[in-house]
């Protein structure tokens, strides 16, 4: 198989290639508004290209807002001085069982189709010593959905960074979202969505795991 090919084949099936983001060396050497500036140019001309009539008044600004959008909002998780503090504190009252933060919405982007990823993020650790405030994983989740992404790589990065964060390999996260590029496009399939998984430590004995997907079904009324 020739590598166009091959590389078409990887994206209309999502295979990502990595769990590191693939990032250039030089991925922050341009300021933040020299980015938009550039993607500014480039995204005008995609629409001129497109036949558009860019003196129209409700296109004229479009390659603005989305080059702003893109650096400040949905990408925004690329750069790491964007990453949430991960700050942890003593497990001072002992709880020692496992503690789930469920239904983290998860608004993301396809790096295949560069089309929205949205559903839920379900997170767990059970504790060595260290806790984190419950903020801190729906921003986490939040900042490594901030990417073009590849919903098993972002799966990964999250149990990755709290692995790291709470000194513990016993985190995990299920991920179940809709891809824009499914439901929207190509197969047109508005029903199906995709779920992942990433079991750390404990959660890869059969028990744990299962008390963990239990909570998150479990229905929570209010
Ligand atoms: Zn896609």
């Amino acid at each position: 198989m020739k590598l166009d090919e091959k590389v078409t084949e990887i994206g209309d099936n999502h295979v990502g290639t990595s769990s590191e983001t693939p990032l250039r060396t030089d991925a922050f050497d341009l300021s933040d508004e020299e980015k938009r500036e550039k993607i500014n140019h480039h995204v005008a001309e995609i629409m001129h290209t497109l036949g558009l009539d860019m003196t129209d008044d409700s296109l004229s600004g479009t390659p603005n807002r989305v080059a702003k959008m893109f650096v400040n909002e949905i990408f925004s998780g690329l750069n790491p001085k964007n990453k949430p503090k991960a700050s942890t504190f003593e497990n001072k009252y002992k709880y020692g069982e496992m503690l789930v933060e469920k239904n983290i919405t998860v608004y993301s982007t396809c790096e295949h189709h560069l089309l929205p990823i949205v559903g839920k993020a379900h997170v767990a650790y059970i504790s060595s010593g260290r806790v984190v405030g419950l903020s801190k994983m729906n921003r986490i989740v939040d900042y490594f959905a901030k990417r073009p992404q590849v919903q098993e790589r972002l799966t990964m990065q999250i149990v990755k960074e709290l692995q790291i964060a709470l000194d513990t390999e016993d985190v995990a996260c299920v991920i179940d979202a809709k891809h824009l590029c499914v439901n929207s496009r190509g197969i047109r399939d508005i029903e199906s969505s995709t779920v992942t998984s990433e079991f750390g430590g404990k959660f890869k004995e059969k028990n744990t795991r299962k008390e963990f997907l239990e909570y998150i079904t479990l229905d929570t009324k209010f």
